[in-house]
């Protein structure tokens, strides 16, 4: 998708007109923003004001080229993601990066996939801002978990299928499966379960989920590159799902739930 950055019109002027300002961007200030989950156009407006506004923007791996395209020109763009198989940047360097900026009354945009409080770690980025007694604003962001599904043709929620949902992440800080999930309450906690970060250990939460009951011949689906051009899906039953993993692009969200089953009917991306 091309857009037009076009720096010399001002794309606020009838928002500001008909609905209001927006908030003013204050020097010295940090903006925790949701870049969505990487279609740009899915970018909130909010957080396009806060690109415009930006002197210093630091942003992770999943934010994609355009959205930074659409940056004030004149920002410094600092990538803290993961890159090329190696290892993160430590969250702790992150944050006083972050913070080093702010000091200097830099306007500093922290730009994250998704929603940022949503397994982003952010809430530990805005609790090390509020510590440091710097001023933060959270700009929440649409989350690959809801917009992947949206993408693929799949409703999170359907009359006929569930009244709840279950959000759960396949991986913790250490790599490893989290080992504070209570697998035989998610087993059983809602008709739809969305994954985040669950390719790599697709094999122990797939037995988790059986063990403890889980119906193996659940429909599943993987959305990789969710919203993207490169978005990809693969559909099966929850006893193959560690197979199906194997072949899976990341990122990628699992979905395990009735709801797949819609996905046929409602597919609109051709
Ligand atoms: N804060 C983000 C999630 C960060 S955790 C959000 O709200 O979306 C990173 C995980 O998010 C990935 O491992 C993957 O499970 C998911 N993810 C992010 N972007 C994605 C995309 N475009 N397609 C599929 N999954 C995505």
């Amino acid at each position: 998708m091309k857009i037009i950055n076009n720096h010399d019109t001002n794309p606020f002027a009838e928002w500001h007109e008909k609905v209001g300002t927006l908030p003013h961007f204050a020097p010295g200030s940090v903006w925790l923003v949701g870049a969505g989950p990487g279609d740009p156009a899915l970018i909130t407006l909010m957080g396009y004001h806060a690109l415009r506004a930006a002197d210093v923007i630091i942003y992770d791996a999943l934010v994609s080229n355009d959205i930074l395209a659409l940056a004030n020109p004149k920002a410094e763009c600092i990538f803290a993601g993961k890159r090329g198989g190696k290892p993160s940047p430590k969250q702790s360097d992150i944050t006083d990066q972050i913070i080093h900026h702010a000091k200097n009354n830099q306007r500093v945009l922290r730009l994250k996939g998704g929603d940022p409080f949503v397994f982003g770690r952010g809430a530990e980025e805005a609790t090390a801002l509020v510590r440091a007694g710097i001023p933060y604003r959270l700009v929440p962001g649409i989350t690959s978990g809801i917009a992947g599904l949206a993408y693929a043709g799949i409703p999170l929620t359907h009359r006929d299928a569930n009244s709840s949902v279950l959000f759960l992440t396949g991986h913790s800080t250490t790599g490893e499966v989290p080992d504070n999930i209570d697998w035989h309450a998610a087993a059983h906690a809602a008709p739809v379960i969305v994954m985040y970060m669950a390719v790599k250990h697709a094999h122990t939460i797939t037995a988790n989920l059986i063990d403890n009951g889980r119906d193996p011949n659940e429909p599943v689906a993987i959305i990789s590159h969710a919203t993207t051009p490169k978005q990809k899906l693969i559909k099966g039953r929850l006893f193959n799902l560690p197979k199906l993993a194997k072949r899976a692009e990341t990122p990628a969200i699992i979905v395990v739930g009735k709801v797949v089953n819609y996905q046929k009917l409602l597919q609109w991306r051709g």
